[in-house]
């Protein structure tokens, strides 16, 4: 059951609306340079948009969660891919496992914007199987040697620190482990950035790692950095579900209101039935997919699991959403296709989602797993259904 929107959301929201203003009045400008200014960070930050999101908890938190990434994304999707980065797997990491000093100072640099995270786990040679990683971090007498290549790294340009998930030299490739790295470390180099489709202000670049990083490098256990990049990722799957299902509300709304002044045949468009059946379809398809967000959201405030739950999420979001930002832009007809409208943006946009955070096809052998689980009450009826499947007079 989701539960009603409380006066502190309310309020929280009202404050991530406030720093939007304060950052100003148009991010555009942030697409065509391709790289977003580091300076929203502190903005974001003086506005208690990390800190009171972590107020009460990684989970119980979850509402304030699905309200950033959803006014963030209405306000640039670049900037909301790189803030969610930040806060859901950056400060989530910290905030979970941060242990000592350094990290706890670097914790609060981060809640204060100060310090910008970004997350490693792609490498070149591909970015679905994390037991394939190459990256090696090696024990020193004074830390650690870390050395490898991280690529596709969302606001790599931005950040002061990434989270690399790197394997630990000596153990199985599933033994993985996180550690902070300075980007401006020496052995640290931004190898440069690469054009994409859509979330243009939002950079992706690559980094080469062959760096001596002190013994606070580590965060976690070693040999856990699977296990931690999993439940990380579950917080970054609700991001993007809030983020994309925005970007379908965007589209619907505007797409509706031109059905209505674009007129055809001496009549608005909305007056032909099947444009008109298109539009309510995605309302509905929308509606009933934030439903579901909200449902996740409460269970993960509730305590429960939610990792299933949300990876089934995405993939149904994605697919939603991909085709209502796609049906939207055909309404609009031309313009739909042109850069004088958003609609084109959106629909670039929202690619991403099903390849980055969890590709479909991951996510959904993760699900398809479930289905060779023992089921009692079904298996006791197909055994009741095959012994009396005999034929009849
Ligand atoms: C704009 C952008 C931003 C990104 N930001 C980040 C970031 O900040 N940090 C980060 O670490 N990564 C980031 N990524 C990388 C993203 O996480 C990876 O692209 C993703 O994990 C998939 O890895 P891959 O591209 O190497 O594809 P591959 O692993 O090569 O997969 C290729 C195809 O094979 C499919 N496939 C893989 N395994 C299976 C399987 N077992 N069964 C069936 N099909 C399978 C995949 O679903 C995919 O369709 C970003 C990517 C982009 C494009």
């Amino acid at each position: 059951m989701s539960s009603p929107v409380t006066a502190t959301e309310r309020k929280y929201r009202d404050s991530v609306r406030a720093a939007l203003t304060a950052i100003g009045p148009d991010p555009r400008d942030w697409a065509v340079a391709g790289h977003l200014p580091r300076e929203v960070f502190p903005t974001l930050a003086e506005h208690g948009v990390f800190r009171d999101r972590w107020l009460p908890g990684a989970a119980p938190g979850v509402p304030r969660l699905i309200a950033m990434a959803e006014e963030l994304s209405e306000f640039d999707s670049g900037l909301a891919l790189a803030a969610m980065g930040h806060s859901e797997v950056f400060i989530g990491a910290l905030r979970w496992l941060a242990a000592g000093s350094t990290q706890q100072a670097l914790l609060d640099d981060a809640l204060d914007g100060r310090a910008v995270g970004c997350f490693g786990a792609t490498e070149p040679h591909g970015g679905s199987d994390l037991s394939g990683l190459r990256t090696t971090a090696t024990p020193q007498p004074d830390g650690w040697h870390l050395v490898g290549r991280k690529r596709y790294v969302s606001n790599l340009g931005a950040a002061t620190h990434l989270l690399a998930v790197a394997r630990v030299a000596g153990s199985g490739p599933r033994d993985l482990a996180l550690f902070l790295v300075p980007l401006d470390a020496p052995g640290v180099r931004i190898e440069g950035f690469f054009a994409t489709a859509g979330l243009r202000s939002c950079d992706v670049g690559e980094v080469s790692l062959d760096t001596p990083l002190g013994p606070q490098a580590l965060l976690g256990a070693p040999g856990m950095g699977l296990a931690y990049a999993s439940r990380l990722l579950q917080f970054e799957r609700l991001s993007i579900c809030a983020q994309l299902l925005t970007a379908g509300r965007m589209a619907l709304g505007l797409a509706a209101a031109y059905a209505r002044r674009r007129m055809i045949e001496g009549k608005p468009l909305l007056d032909k039935q099947a444009v008109r059946h298109r539009l309510a379809h995605a309302h509905a398809r929308l509606g009933v997919a934030a439903a579901a967000l909200r449902d996740t959201g409460a269970r993960a405030v509730a305590g429960e699991g939610f990792a299933h739950e949300v990876a089934a999420l995405k993939l149904v979001v994605c697919d939603t959403v991909e085709r209502v930002t796609d049906d939207c832009l055909q309404v609009f007809g031309a313009r739909g296709y042109t850069t004088n409208f958003p609609l084109e943006g959106w629909w670039r946009d929202v690619r991403l989602a099903r390849i980055g955070g969890g590709a479909d096809e991951v996510l959904t052998e993760l699900l398809a797993g479930r289905l060779f689980r023992a089921d009692p009450r079904f298996d006791a009826e197909l055994d009741l259904l095959t012994a009396a499947d005999t034929p009849r007079l």
